[in-house]
């Protein structure tokens, strides 16, 4: 059996009931059966593969706290410390109901991967917890923050590991967590990423995610010939990272026509009125079905099934698994020709491997979201030299680094005779500079 399978047999037995890190650990080492086969005597020796697929720690505990009726709520809160072999672990905090042990492993270890491509020194980890800000005040918002940051701060520090956010973890949430964390310890420190610009956030942060996939599909296409301006794409999603993907979309000539939430969406022929979903979701944090009264002639659909909407690329920005293998035979027929993953595994395995049968271009999360984290990693060295840096500069900064994940990504895709698979390429050049410096520090980690 190769070592790949051993790995994958040996994940799957010691993590039963965690389907989502199988198949994040699945995707990872299939891709690089290639480069672990040209090494496999140095990495079995050294474990690499074992000590890889294993979180360095995980942290779990309770979160109690009070909600306005006056009655007792316990959440469950987690952090995953996946891999610090080459800088602190960094990784977003998600809130939402559906947060487990499995779903923040599969998060933690592609984060590892991500951050590695992104060039910055940083190791990868991912965290949150069961709760659900959706329908909370914002006293009981503030209320689960403090209680949860009471427990986080024991593990967390400015160069030992620095969350940011995630689904359900925005500004607010960001604010009311480094609040409590700063009247614990007293330290003024960039222990968290995405802070408001008034207390040592990044300018560009909140838009890095949307703009950075955007900056990558733009390079991917430049790459294959194409051109971004005057195309149709459907973004899925209406949260932070659709909402800002929309932005630089129009920036750069194409024409959004269609998102989502999760009850619904919305397909507006016209292009869609950013201004308009702004408001219902970073405003009023309401139902995209409130789109049609702001533009009467757009058509809302309750349910799942944007896919059907016709485009030229399109840009999976909810979250994970939310596009199969029927999505993507209809999005192919109807003549799409790029995907680019804007949430963490929004595709299925079988709809990529699909995706990849068919020749569609197809840029991977851990490569194609990477700009959010390494905006946070430029929030990171504004924090460290007491610096703020100017919207143009952060900007230019996450420009050259998404232009060049994009040549890390193609380079170990050509180099291992994968040309244009960007899922090897992305694995590849991720793994190849952990594994070097887990090598280098020895058995320690
Ligand atoms: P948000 O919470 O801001 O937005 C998520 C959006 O997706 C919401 O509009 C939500 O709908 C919608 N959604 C959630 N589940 C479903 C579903 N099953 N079907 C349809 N729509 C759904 O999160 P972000 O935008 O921050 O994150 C989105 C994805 O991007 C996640 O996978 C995240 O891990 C990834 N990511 C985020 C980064 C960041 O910087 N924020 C960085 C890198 C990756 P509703 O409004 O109804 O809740």
């Amino acid at each position: 059996m190769s070592y790949t399978d051993e790995i994958y047999e040996r994940v799957v037995s010691k993590n039963p009931n965690e389907p989502e890190f199988h198949q994040a650990v699945k995707e990872v080492l299939d891709s690089l059966s290639d480069v672990i086969n040209e090494n496999e005597a140095l990495y079995r020796k050294e474990g690499l593969l074992e000590r890889l697929t294993e979180p360095e720690r995980i942290i779990s505990f309770k979160v109690p706290w009070v909600d306005d009726k006056g009655a007792v709520q316990i959440n469950r809160g987690y952090r995953v410390q996946f891999n610090s072999a080459i800088g602190p672990y960094k990784g977003g905090l998600r809130f939402h109901p559906s947060v487990n042990q499995s779903i923040l492993k599969f998060l933690g270890f592609e984060q590892v991967f991500k951050n590695s491509l992104t060039g910055l020194p940083i190791g990868g980890g991912k965290g949150g917890s069961d709760f659900d800000p959706k329908g909370k005040s914002d006293r009981e918002v503030m209320a689960f923050c403090q209680s949860f940051m009471t427990e986080l701060y024991k593990y967390i520090g400015a160069d030992e590991d620095v969350p940011a956010g995630d689904i359900g973890v925005g500004g607010r949430e960001i604010g009311y967590l480094y609040g409590q964390y700063k009247r614990i310890t007293g330290l003024y420190e960039g222990v968290l990423t995405g802070k408001g610009l008034t207390f040592g956030g990044s300018l560009v942060r909140t838009q890095a995610t949307g703009y950075g996939l955007v900056y990558i599909l733009d390079e991917m296409l430049k790459g294959a010939g194409k051109e971004l301006a005057g195309k149709t794409v459907v973004v899925t999603g209406a949260g932070n990272v659709a909402i800002y993907t929309v932005e630089k979309l129009y920036q750069l000539g194409a024409k959004p026509v269609a998102m989502c939430d999760s009850t619904g969406y919305i397909y507006d022929e016209n292009g869609i009125d950013l201004a308009a979903v702004k408001e219902i979701k970073e405003v009023k944090r309401a139902r995209l079905s409130e789109y049609t009264s702001y533009v009467p002639t757009a058509v809302y659909t309750e349910g799942r099934g944007i896919w059907n909407i016709k485009c030229d690329i399109y840009l999976p920005c909810a979250t994970q698994n939310e596009l199969d293998l029927d999505a993507v035979k209809t999005l192919v027929a109807n003549g799409c020709f790029a995907v680019a993953e804007g949430a963490n595994m929004p595709t299925t395995r079988e709809a990529t491997e699909y995706l990849k049968e068919q020749g569609i271009l197809f840029m991977p999360g851990k490569a194609a979201n990477a700009g959010g984290v390494a905006t946070s990693a430029l929030e990171m060295s504004q924090n460290s030299a007491r610096l703020s840096w100017s919207f143009d500069e952060v900007d230019e900064k996450l420009k050259g680094i998404m232009k060049g994940i994009y040549q890390k990504v193609d380079d170990a895709a050509r180099r291992y005779g994968h040309e244009g698979d960007f899922v090897a390429g992305a694995n590849i050049a991720g793994f190849e500079k952990v594994a070097a410096a887990m090598i280098a520090q020895g058995i320690a980690l």
